[in-house]
């Protein structure tokens, strides 16, 4: 019984190394994220750039489709610094 608990014990310890999925912020969309959004509210800019570590928590996670349908309101201006992999 004390080796079950020592197995379990183990298992659980290594749960947090589990690899973090990054999802599309969209809401309803599941889709894995490829991309991070990001607002300069100031210089009226949105930018879409590689995935931000998580540490920066900065910006919003969009999955490529959402990335590319993305649009920006009137007087902003939108950056890609990814290049689309979709194009036909
Ligand atoms: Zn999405």
């Amino acid at each position: 019984m004390k080796r079950w608990m020592k197995a379990q014990d183990h298992v659980r310890g290594e749960y947090p190394a589990v690899i973090m999925k990054r999802l599309c912020t969209t809401p309803t969309c599941t889709s894995e994220a490829v991309v991070t959004l990001t607002y300069d509210y100031d210089g009226q800019v949105a930018a879409i750039g590689p995935l931000a570590p998580p540490s920066a928590q900065a910006g919003y996670d969009l999955c490529e489709r959402h990335a590319s349908r993305f649009t920006v309101p009137a007087g902003w201006t939108l950056l890609r610094h990814v290049e689309s992999s979709g194009d036909s």
